[in-house]
């Protein structure tokens, strides 16, 4: 009889290109996947439905693909560090293998989770999969982890990238008796999101799931990577990949992601294309930068690193968030990203740095405001990827350029110039001249005509008082 392996999946939702699931497949055909819906994270306030929702069409998609693989995704609801061992020993499992994480929720549960098991008498075995190259293998000369990215992406690019591991095939199932044992020790069939007590009809950039995953890699491969330096930064154009959700979720491998990026450098042969492709290869670089610090530095999931933000001079007016929030801040590149945000769950890149610059620097509020805002909002809502861009647009992070502000007509003027992003998401403003739209210029009574409100703040004025706190906190302190 075979062994019974259990395959706890967290971010990993695929059977293609899975290092753990791979490495239980190949020590036994009887694996079994388990995904826990965590509590301690669904009932967290900053929880984002449209994100839950994603979350639970993968899981459908991928219980069709163990069903076809042979086998079963089983669904726990429950604290994982009493439901996985009650698991394990209600199906006589002989291990338990998963996918390393580098959050310190994630890495505490896991700790736990291990020692339950322990205690249960079941074996465990963890793997580092959603990474190209795990926290520890990219370290400075002295050893020590990269605080800055420009050196960490050097290091990082010159290492040999991993090829993608096998799928699952050919998989063994619970027999009818084991399948009875799994749902008295919890196994449910996998909840609606209104279940959860969460609602969403918003839609997605990019459906659940590994086949709309890989196919949007494959299209934006053909389609969009080659000219990916030209069109990233403006915002009207579907030059991006969407594929952050799918990255976050694990709908797809990081090892087909790279592939796929190898590829297309081996089929073309303009030096545009191949600097659009290297620099998509940097935003990977980015998303594994943010993983390798948070790993490393925890502390950065609960406030600054740089000193001078440490007990930085906040106003944290209530009105001004919530304007910010609703999209009405009497700037149009500003509330049109607020709108694409609320409305789609997604917000392209460049406008999540406007929106960010103008939260802290113009509205002088707290970034940890805005970060748990984003992730009550995003689809791709990451604690490592979201604080690391917030405390960038904060300046309070780990960056060697510390005091950049954003002005958003200059934003808007070079990287919305027809106002299109801005029309689409402001329909109220349609009628509006461009230059009224990119410069946010616009006069009383076009304000009044269009219910679309004044400035709540001054830019020049609010640049100059954020600079004089920062001058102000950085004379106080060093850093
Ligand atoms: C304030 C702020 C908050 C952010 N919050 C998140 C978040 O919660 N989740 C998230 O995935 N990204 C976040 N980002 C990074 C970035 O905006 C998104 O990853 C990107 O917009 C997703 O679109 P895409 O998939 O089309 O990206 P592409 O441009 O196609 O990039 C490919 C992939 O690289 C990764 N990536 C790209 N840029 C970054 C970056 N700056 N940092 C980390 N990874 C990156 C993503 O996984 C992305 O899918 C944030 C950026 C800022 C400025």
């Amino acid at each position: 009889m075979s062994e019974l392996i259990l395959f706890w999946h967290r971010r990993d939702l695929r059977i293609a290109d899975n290092v753990g699931l791979a490495e239980g497949r190949s020590r036994s055909a009887k694996v079994i996947g388990v995904f826990c819906l965590d509590p301690g994270i669904l009932q967290r306030d900053d929880v984002a439905p449209v994100r839950v929702a994603y979350l639970l069409g993968c899981l459908q998609d991928l219980q069709t693909r163990y069903a076809k693989a042979g086998s079963q995704l089983l669904i726990l609801h429950d604290d994982p560090v009493k439901a996985l061992p009650r698991l394990a020993n209600a199906l006589g499992a002989q291990a338990v293998y998963w996918n390393c994480d580098v959050e310190p929720y994630g890495q505490e549960r896991d700790r736990q989770v291990a020692a339950a098991l322990k205690e249960a008498g079941v074996e465990y075995q963890a793997f580092w999969d959603q990474l190209l190259h795990d926290p520890k293998s990219i370290l400075s000369g002295s050893g020590t982890p990269y605080t800055v990215y420009t050196p960490f992406w050097k290091n990082w690019s010159s290492k040999p990238k991993a090829e993608p591991v096998a799928d699952l095939q050919n998989a063994e199932g619970l027999t009818d008796s084991e399948k009875d044992a799994a749902t008295k020790a919890g196994a449910i069939a996998l909840p609606k999101l209104k279940d959860l007590g969460l609602v969403w009809d918003g839609g997605f950039i990019l459906e659940p799931g590994e086949a709309a995953a890989q196919e949007r890699l494959t299209e934006f491969c053909d389609r969009a990577m080659t000219d990916y330096q030209a069109q990233r930064n403006l915002p009207y154009e579907d030059g991006t990949s969407r594929l952050s959700a799918a990255l976050k979720f694990g709908a797809i491998g990081i090892r087909t992601v790279w592939a796929a990026t190898q590829t297309a450098q081996e089929q073309t042969r303009s030096d545009e294309a191949q600097e659009g492709i290297r620099v998509w290869r940097q935003e990977l670089a980015w998303r594994e930068f943010y993983q390798h610090v948070l790993y490393h530095f925890p502390e950065l999931a609960d406030g600054p690193y740089r000193e001078p933000f440490k007990a930085f001079p906040w106003e944290n007016n209530e009105k001004h968030f919530q304007a910010w929030c609703e999209g009405r801040t009497g700037y149009p590149i500003v509330d049109a990203a607020m709108r694409q945000l609320n409305e789609t769950g997604w917000m392209h890149n460049r406008c999540r740095m406007i929106v960010a610059s103008f939260l802290t620097k113009d509205l002088i509020i707290d970034w940890r405001w805005g970060e748990k805002y984003f992730m009550q909002r995003l689809v791709d809502g990451d604690l490592a990827a979201n604080n690391g861009g917030w405390q960038w647009s904060a300046s309070s992070g780990m960056d060697p350029k510390p005091l950049r502000i954003f002005n958003p007509a200059s934003q808007a003027q070079k990287f919305d110039p027809e106002a299109e992003y801005i029309r689409e998401w402001l329909p109220e403003l349609r009628g509006l001249e461009t230059a009224q739209l990119v410069t946010g210029i616009i006069d009383a009574g076009d304000r009044r005509s269009c219910n679309y409100p004044a400035p709540i703040v001054d830019h020049k004025k609010r640049q100059a008082l954020f600079k004089q706190r920062y001058a102000d906190a950085k004379g106080n302190k060093q850093g």
